[in-house]
């Protein structure tokens, strides 16, 4: 059997941690950790067709898009309970119109959206949960720009474990915050941004002896690296060009790197497709500091962007986030709100739908390609991170009064009444958004 260990990422440190402890960060050196596995040796292609296979299968276990690649992430002891919502197997979709807007590029999408409770976070809380409930631990907590909560909350109640959310103060949309309330999590509403919520979870965990699920927990990260596994496959294994995610605390770029690194070393693929990060440009802290060539990362101390997922302005995960660039040859990009907002709508027209941050990866496939740093016709997946139903808010408060006016009649309950309105709607020049 591959046997797992967590170890520090520091290249001055690199230690091994004792096993025995889930510490959230490195005993020698406060570095960040990842898990490691001294994997068995493997037969790609008979791990293929076993995963292939498994979508046959009934099994709870086989019908997660995470546990079903449970080869890649054997940290579970065994006869322990996975706790699982059936997350994963989420569509890869081409498009038309976005990818003509973006480029011209062949862009294909990644909904995440479409897991148990509306976002990625649900491959890394399977994962980091079962982590957890195989411990004998009762009580989690995170802090949160809203699905993480969402999330935990669900995966919590599942186990039969608390769940303990910190959020900023009315900075998360109320879809989220409902999602977690139905769950029965309890959530503290403290500070005004995640960045200050999230330090004072940390300050007041080890006082209370808080397990904590945010992507610092090495284990989410292992979770949400399968991404890439069912990703590849969906595509007959044949990697894209570029993968690119949105970037808020940087978890989600840090997995898909080592998921690709580790397909690599096990012999399943052997081009690497770059991983290309796009932030939001009011919360842009991993963009500036590579612009810079800092080794220090430049915090943005009053982050702000109507994409609330990666309104974050000191990333946990830059470090590891970074390495991925340099392994995989990719870049980070930044773009505004009102770039986000055209890729978000250009989407829609796609009958794509997804959350702001989601969509400012679309947005920055398109500076990227204007700017000539992605070529035209490159061949792309772009992760959409979260459901279009996450923040209504957002949408509802974008509509323009014309929008507003051709496409929503408030009518008499009449026919003569109807008959007018609709003539006069139908025949006037629909100017479509
Ligand atoms: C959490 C989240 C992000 C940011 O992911 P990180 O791993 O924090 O970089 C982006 N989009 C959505 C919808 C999210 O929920
Ligand atoms: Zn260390």
């Amino acid at each position: 059997m591959s046997s797992a260990y967590l170890q520090c990422i520091e290249e001055t440190c690199r230690r091994r941690q004792d096993s025995r402890k889930d510490a959230h960060s490195c005993a020698f050196c406060g570095g960040l950790l990842e898990v490691k596995y001294d994997f068995d040796q493997f037969d790609p292609e008979q791990l293929r067709h076993a995963w292939h296979q498994r979508r046959l299968s009934g099994e709870p276990i086989d019908r997660s898009g995470v546990w079903r690649f449970r080869e890649l992430i054997p940290f579970v002891e065994p006869g322990a309970r996975i706790v699982s919502l059936s997350e994963g197997s989420t569509p890869l979709v081409g498009t038309r119109r976005a990818g003509w807007w973006a480029g011209p590029v062949h862009l294909t999408i990644k909904h995440q959206g479409n897991n148990p409770t509306g976002s990625f976070k649900d491959l890394g809380m399977t994962a980091c949960i079962t982590r957890a409930d195989s411990r004998g631990i009762r009580m989690v907590a995170c802090a949160s720009t809203g699905n993480t909560s969402s999330s935990m909350a669900a995966y919590a109640a599942r186990a039969g474990i608390k769940a303990l959310l910190f959020v900023p103060y009315r900075q998360i949309s109320s879809a989220k915050l409902a999602q977690a309330l139905d769950f029965g999590a309890l959530v503290v509403e403290v500070g005004d941004t995640f960045d200050e919520a999230f330090r004072l979870l940390r300050e007041i965990a080890p006082e209370l002896g808080l397990y904590l699920v945010n992507s610092i927990n090495p284990f989410r990260i292992e979770g949400q690296k399968t991404i890439v596994a069912e990703m590849l496959e969906q595509r007959a294994w044949r990697p894209p060009d570029y993968i690119v995610v949105p970037g808020g605390n940087l978890g989600n770029a840090s997995a898909v790197g080592k998921g690709l690194w580790e397909l690599k070393d096990l012999g399943f693929i052997e081009k690497v497709p770059q991983v290309v990060v796009v932030q939001a440009a009011g919360a842009n802290p991993f963009y500036q500091t590579l612009r810079a060539g800092s080794s220090e990362l430049m915090p943005v101390e009053h982050p702000s962007t109507e994409a609330t997922a990666i309104r974050i302005g000191h990333p946990a995960n830059w470090k590891k986030a970074r390495r991925v660039l340099d392994w995989t040859g990719g870049f980070c990009e930044s773009v505004t709100d009102a770039e986000i907002f055209e890729a978000k709508t250009v989407l829609a027209e796609d009958g794509v739908g997804c959350e702001p941050a989601s969509a400012a990866t679309v947005a920055g496939v398109r500076k990227l390609v204007r700017a000539g740093k992605i070529e035209r016709h490159a061949d792309l997946v772009c992760v959409l991170t979260g459901n279009q139903l996450k923040d209504t808010e957002y949408i509802m408060r974008h509509r323009s009064e014309d929008q507003e006016s051709h496409q929503r009649l408030r009518v008499e309950p009449d026919l003569d009444s109807l008959r007018r309105a609709l003539e006069r709607a139908l025949t006037s020049p629909v100017e479509s958004r």
